[in-house]
């Protein structure tokens, strides 16, 4: 987090200039800095020719009435977005600035000449957005008195071909009309306004200011952990628009479908990656493939997301639930028990990250010649003893929703089987990519046209940022494995709070979210009084809400799967100890992994560990 970059904001005469530099003044006490909208970078008298070149240019192109008005916008546009990057961005950190007026006046200007809030958002998509905004309201009649005789002819008729009449009353509706426009944005968007009396003294003005701005200074020192999902980069919004251009839907895998598919396979390590709209359709599929419907049984996890098993249930499939170990993983001693001559596989979650133990329920299923599925969607960088999973499997899913790895909404199954990989085609990708993907001499193949009823194809778009964020992998694995050594290393010695990682060293955490356990036995108060006290000192962290015990769900005891509303079924409370004592005691944080966030963990690991040290008992 950098120092807050405050703006002032207002019609043309309402003294933005003058007000900010007597507020800088009058604040220097307190770093802040006047920058002039129009200061451009000084640093070797080219580059300040050039400068003072393109912003004479800027500036006067309104001037020209033979320039296109949206030439002129996107050259403004422009123009904020690189004086934000490149002259506010690095003087924010060096401490707080102000601005004597950013883009919102051209904006409401741009608004009043027809142009839509989403086109307005585009356009300025890039430019740099202020902390803080003050509005200065002072009457058009008042702005017309001290600007009179100085205004340049655009200022007079506004470029805006509505006022024929130049002079005085075009300027008086203009800005009458830029205010009312500023006001309701004002409203909308919650920023102070400072009205400015026609004879108020600008010293006065100056120190009515100066108060409000010290209280956003004052705030912005109580840094709060700031989590923002998605990550939207430049190159991402490129890579979209790219493929925006190239196409929005595909029918087979040529483009960049296929393109997705081999990049996630090869990040993986499995021959076949096959991309869907979600993990759970993913899930679907994955059942579909294993060939399993009414009358067969299957091992899930009693603790987990409920789409691990939510789609089994959905064909009918029984599922019988394991308890959870102490990582909140699958136990695999809960294994033989649940074992009955229906069951055909099991599927893990590798719970928040943590692997689960794929030495011991790998040779259990080889034993009893079960299928072995992954649900991966919380460990796309997660191996057991070495080894990727999602490579144990023989078929494993990824989610790709608000997951390590994104694609907005979408899942991604991966195999080494060939068949498996073709069945999965078949369940959601008719017609052509079956036609092209699937060998005719496949019995198979004779539902290439149809499918078998569903389809569950990824969108490009999906596929686009997918391949940007895989790209970007190497990146986001070595900046979080890093953020969690961090954590590990300062809540080293502390009896109630510690990381969840990978069992006794046996394998990596694959980076979904922060998970932590507490220690209740060690502390003088409760996890949910501790997270509260965490939150309330502006750290993020939470206890998990919609990931508990899913095996009492309704949905998993029906026994009208067509009709289950008509016969509700009664579910006797199972008994998962294992998991009551996991969920008690996990809470989590979101992991952080981009440039820019390192004032957030820093605040994240300070906050946890202050209070991590009060509470031992
Ligand atoms: C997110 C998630 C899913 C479901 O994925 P969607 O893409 O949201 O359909 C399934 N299992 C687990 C463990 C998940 O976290």
């Amino acid at each position: 987090m950098t120092a807050p970059f405050i703006v002032l904001e207002g019609p043309d005469g309402a003294g933005k200039t003058t007000l900010a530099r007597l507020t800088a003044e009058l604040l220097a006490a307190r770093n802040l800095r006047h920058l002039d909208r129009r200061q451009i970078a000084q640093t070797s008298p080219f580059v300040t020719h050039l400068m003072e070149q393109l912003a004479n240019m800027l500036w006067n192109s309104g001037d020209s009435r033979d320039l296109n008005d949206d030439f002129w916008a996107h050259l403004q546009a422009s123009w904020f977005s690189a004086h934000g990057q490149h002259v506010v961005g690095p003087a924010l950190a060096e401490g707080p600035v102000v601005v004597d007026g950013w883009f919102h006046k051209m904006s409401a200007k741009l608004a009043g000449q027809g142009w839509s809030r989403t086109d307005l958002d585009r356009l300025f998509a890039k430019v740099r957005r202020p902390d803080h905004v003050i509005l200065l309201r002072t009457s058009p009649r008042t702005m017309w008195a001290r600007r009179e005789g100085t205004l340049r002819p655009t200022e007079l008729g506004m470029h805006n071909r509505a006022y024929s009449e130049l002079g005085e009353q075009s300027f008086l509706d203009y800005q009458q009309d830029a205010l009312d426009r500023m006001t309701a944005t004002a409203e909308r968007e919650g920023w102070d306004i400072v009205d400015v009396p026609e004879d108020e003294d600008v010293n006065t003005t100056a120190a009515r200011l100066v108060s409000l701005i010290e209280a956003v200074l004052d705030r912005s020192v109580s840094p709060r952990s700031t989590y923002t999902w998605p990550h939207l980069t430049a190159g991402l919004e490129d890579a979209v628009l790219a493929q925006m251009h190239r196409s929005l839907s595909d029918r087979d895998g040529r483009g960049v479908l296929g393109e997705f598919e081999r990049a996630f396979a090869d990040f993986v390590g499995t021959e076949y990656a096959v991309a869907l709209s979600s993990g759970t359709a993913g899930l679907h599929a994955m059942c579909a493939a294993a060939g399993l419907s009414e009358g067969d049984e299957i091992i899930a996890p009693a603790y987990t997301f409920f789409a691990t098993a939510t789609p089994f249930a959905y064909e009918g499939v029984r599922v019988r639930f394991a308890d959870a170990d102490a990582h909140g993983n699958l136990d695999p001693k809960a294994l033989p028990g649940l074992l009955t001559e229906r069951t055909r596989a099991v599927i893990v979650t590798h719970m928040w990250g943590a692997p689960c133990d794929m030495t011991a329920i790998g040779t259990f299923c080889r034993e009893n010649g079960l299928l072995l599925l992954e649900d991966c969607s919380h460990a796309h960088f997660a191996r057991w003893e070495d080894q990727r999973v999602g490579t144990f499997g023989d078929m494993s899913v990824f989610s790709t929703n608000q997951k390590a790895i994104t694609t907005g909404e979408g899942g991604v199954l991966v195999t080494d089987n060939p068949r498996f990989r073709e069945l999965a085609l078949l369940h959601g990708q008719y017609n052509k990519r079956c036609f092209q993907e699937i060998p005719g001499d496949q019995p198979h193949s004779a539902y290439a046209l149809t499918g078998m009823g569903l389809k569950s194809r990824s969108t490009t778009l999906g596929a686009a940022i997918g391949l940007d964020q895989l790209a970007a992998a190497d990146g986001i694995e070595s900046r979080r494995r890093d953020i969690l050594d961090r954590f590990e290393q300062a809540l080293a010695g502390n009896p109630v709070v510690s990381l969840l990682r990978a069992p006794e060293g046996r394998g990596d955490h694959g980076l979904y979210v922060m998970g932590l356990r507490f220690d209740a036995t060690a502390a003088t108060c409760s996890m949910a009084e501790f997270v509260d006290r965490l939150c309330a000192d502006g750290a993020d962290f939470d206890i998990p809400g919609s990931t508990g015990v899913i095996a009492d769900e309704p949905l998993f005891h029906r026994t009208d799967r067509n009709q289950p509303w008509t016969e509700v079924p009664e579910v006797e409370a199972g008994h998962f100890p294992g998991a009551e004592a996991f969920i008690g005691s996990f809470f989590k944080g979101p992991l952080w992994g981009y440039p820019g966030d390192e004032v957030s963990v820093e605040h994240q690991l300070s906050t946890l560990v202050r209070h991590a040290n009060a509470v031992v008992r």
